[in-house]
């Protein structure tokens, strides 16, 4: 196929921003399309040479395609380098240099889409050292039998600013028209897009199969499924409504998403925008050859966690695995957990048409526990009552999490769509904490891995004044250096009892008990309603306690401070409602 066919339909394209303009050019250049090139044109025209997932870039450093351009041109590179300047496009750069070049030479190849797309395909293909120079040259090779016409697409395309702003329905709409007469057979073509991500293969199978092909098209595994997504709620009320008065409530876990696809001898992570992401966590690929499971593709959140408290750490955490080299490091120093919440296919079948309830029994049957350390099922409870949902939330905020996901108990798993079988609740405000809060230190976690011998995480409490006890409010493990570690260890000792101190109230369990004594100076991201802490009980909602999110040693022991001196349970009552003023648009029913 004629390479101008596609340049003219390029130009056409530009011309336009309609929607309907664009299908139209769509259908007649598909329709001239020979099939077995209809992939290749699919992904050429959305400026890729591939799906997203397989990750595949040209690679051509801009001085390169600049050098690239003079050489075909016949101008010396500081003058298309001031071509470029002026056009600040190095396609358009490229069209204007190469308009006065030569006429190409009786012998020179073709211009076919095939030729084009297989050199692209080599540039890409190319890595290493010295595959610059590589790359420079199958550049050339082009732009030496091109017109200035088809040079300018050529390096917009080489240099990824071919921007004609086609996007997926567009093409879905247009192989619907081009092949089955039809634009209500996109849907069955968007079904078959969703379970493969991999538009080219869709139209290939779509001229050289039928639709039939089509509708039958399974998932495959090393394939990513598009993600299905979720609509937000306002209240819990609203959730339960939507879910026909009974849901599944789970953790809404502020990670990242992702999609894992193993066999016996291969894993690949997908994450949600379905990128190759299996660099950035070698230890959940590893990890993942422990599930109980043949053939798999799983859904979960990786979460960043406090390898001591086992806490989960907020998103920004795991943007220190997104790096090329020491990962190794970033592995050690910032450990990370799987929560799974869906399994999409197993052992040579597809899931997703089973009910979230059956899901969640087979997902349960994957994760072979204590097997290993990485992966656990996510958090769920099966609600059917608005203070269910409201108390699994306050649970899941006070661990660090966004609020709850909640989920239609037979749904099945719609990829690619959002609906109302999946809501989202996310917590209601969001403030920094501006002051510091004064605890006292009544419990503590025997530490484990590079805290084995010292204590991981320690239970803090305020001080209750009306009734001279000591309330639980969190756990903190984070923000300590070695040698506080050894220091708490040590000044801690003399402070061990047996069984929780008389005027230590909480819910929470420990390893070890102190009686109340050392004070300390924490930092938190904001105060939240706790089920399991007891720290001012009752006072702002019946049933719940005030705790800390994200608390953070600050370095500083008090101890110019006796346990009284605490932070007084008043205290963070008062701080609470505070954050709700700074904050008015987001108070809850209870606090109006
Ligand atoms: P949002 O990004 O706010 O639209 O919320 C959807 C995202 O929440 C998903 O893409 C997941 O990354 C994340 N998420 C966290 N926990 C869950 C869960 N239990 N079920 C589904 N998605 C979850």
């Amino acid at each position: 196929m004629e390479f101008s066919l596609l340049v003219e339909t390029f130009e056409q394209m530009e011309q336009t921003s309609s929607r309907l303009a664009l299908t139209d050019y769509l259908v007649n250049l598909f329709k001239k399309t020979p099939a077995n090139l209809l992939d290749k044109m699919t992904y050429l025209i959305q400026g890729k040479l591939y799906p997203d997932y397989e990750g595949v870039e040209m690679g051509l450093a801009e001085r390169m395609a600049l050098r690239a351009i003079a050489n075909s041109s016949g101008k010396n590179l500081s003058e298309v380098e001031a071509i470029y300047q002026q056009t600040g496009d190095i396609g358009d750069a490229a069209g204007k240099a190469m308009v006065n070049k030569g006429q190409e030479t009786l012998f020179s190849e073709p211009m076919t889409v095939e030729r084009v797309y297989s050199t692209f395909d080599r540039i890409a293909r190319t890595t290493g050292s010295g595959s610059q120079d590589t790359k420079l040259r199958y550049v050339s090779s082009l732009l030496n039998d091109a017109s200035p016409r088809e040079g300018r697409y050529i390096m917009k395309f080489v240099m990824g600013s071919l921007r004609l702003g086609i996007a997926d329905y567009t093409v879905l709409d247009a192989l619907a028209i081009a092949f089955t007469g039809d634009k209500q057979n996109r849907e069955a073509l968007e079904n078959a897009y969703n379970v493969s991500s991999d538009l080219g293969t869709v139209a290939r199978l779509l001229a050289e199969k039928g639709l039939e092909a089509i509708k039958s098209m399974q998932i495959t595994l090393f394939k990513p499924i598009r993600p299905m997504l979720a609509e937000r709620v306002v209240n819990a009320a609203e959730a339960l409504e939507r879910m026909e008065g009974k849901a599944a409530v789970e953790y809404k876990l502020d990670g990242e998403r992702v999609q894992i696809h193993l066999s016996k001898d291969r894993v690949e992570l997908f994450s949600r925008r379905l990128e190759k992401i299996t660099d950035h966590y070698p230890d959940v690929a590893k990890a993942s050859h422990s599930l109980k499971a043949r053939e798999t593709i799983l859904e979960g959140e990786v979460v960043a966690i406090n390898s001591q408290t086992g806490e989960y750490l907020p998103f920004q955490e795991l943007m220190h695995r997104r790096r090329k080299h020491g990962v190794s490091e970033a592995v050690e120093n910032y450990p990370v957990v799987v929560n799974l919440f869906d399994v999409l296919y197993l052992d040579g079948k597809s899931r997703t048409d089973l009910s979230y309830e059956d899901r969640r029994k087979l997902l349960l049957k994957v994760i072979k526990s204590g097997t290993n350390q990485i992966f656990n099922i996510v958090p769920q409870t099966v609600a059917g009552k608005e203070s269910d949902i409201e108390r699994f939330m306050a649970a899941a905020i006070e661990s660090g999490c966004e609020g709850v996901m909640v989920k239609h108990l037979s749904s099945a798993y719609r990829a690619g769509a959002r609906g109302y079988a999946w809501v989202k609740l996310k917590r209601e405000y969001q403030s920094d904490l501006a002051d510091t809060l004064d605890l006292v230190i009544v419990g503590a976690l025997h530490g484990r891995g590079r805290r084995v011998g010292k204590y991981g995480a320690m239970l803090l409490a305020s001080y209750d004044h009306k009734q001279d006890m000591f309330r639980s409010v969190s756990k903190v493990g984070t923000g300590f250096t070695d040698e506080h570690l050894d220091q708490f260890y040590k000044e801690l000792e003399k402070h061990i009892i047996h069984q929780r101190h008389a005027r230590v109230d909480t819910g929470m369990e420990m390893d070890v008990w102190f009686e109340p004594a050392m004070v300390i100076e924490v930092i938190a991201s904001e105060i939240t309603l706790s089920p399991s802490h007891t720290a001012a009980m009752d006072s702002i909602r019946p049933g719940f306690g005030l705790a800390l999110r994200f608390p953070k040693f600050t370095g500083k022991v008090r101890d110019d401070k006796q346990p009284e001196d605490a932070t007084d349970t008043e205290e963070l009552v008062a701080m609470y409602k505070r954050q709700l003023k700074v904050h008015p648009e987001t108070k809850t029913k209870e606090d109006s």
